[in-house]
């Protein structure tokens, strides 16, 4: 997708505060952090939401979740994190690139009891 903005971040088109990057996935601090450690991590294959996954994407999707504490410690949030993907128009996406926010370094508020 050429306009879409993850995708120029993975072409090089817009910079980003770099945290990890392999063949398969990028990850970057998030421009508007929501907490102390706050970044985002993304299959660089453009896939729109959660929703648009299909089965192929299965092995990068289990790589993404297993970086993700890794790559939360290495940000100073080894105490914990919050990891989170917003899916589609009811869950708040603003990005239609799928994303997986990782938000911790400090303590998380309640979000769901
Ligand atoms: P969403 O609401 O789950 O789609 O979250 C999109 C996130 O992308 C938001 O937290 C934005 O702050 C973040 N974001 C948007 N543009 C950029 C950018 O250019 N660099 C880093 N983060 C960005």
């Amino acid at each position: 997708m050429s306009d879409c903005i993850f995708c120029r971040i993975i072409r090089g088109e817009i910079p980003c505060s770099k945290v990890y990057e392999d063949d398969e996935i990028l990850a970057f601090r998030d421009i508007h952090p929501q907490a102390a450690v706050h970044a985002l991590i993304i299959p660089k294959k453009h896939v729109a939401t959660l929703a648009d996954a299909s089965p192929e994407d299965a092995e990068v999707l289990g790589r993404m979740l297993v970086l993700a504490p890794r790559i939360a410690k290495e940000l100073g949030a080894g105490e914990g994190f919050r990891s989170i993907i917003n899916t589609g128009k009811h869950g708040g996406q603003e990005v239609y690139h799928l994303h997986m926010h990782i938000l911790g370094g400090q303590q998380m508020p309640a979000m769901i009891k």
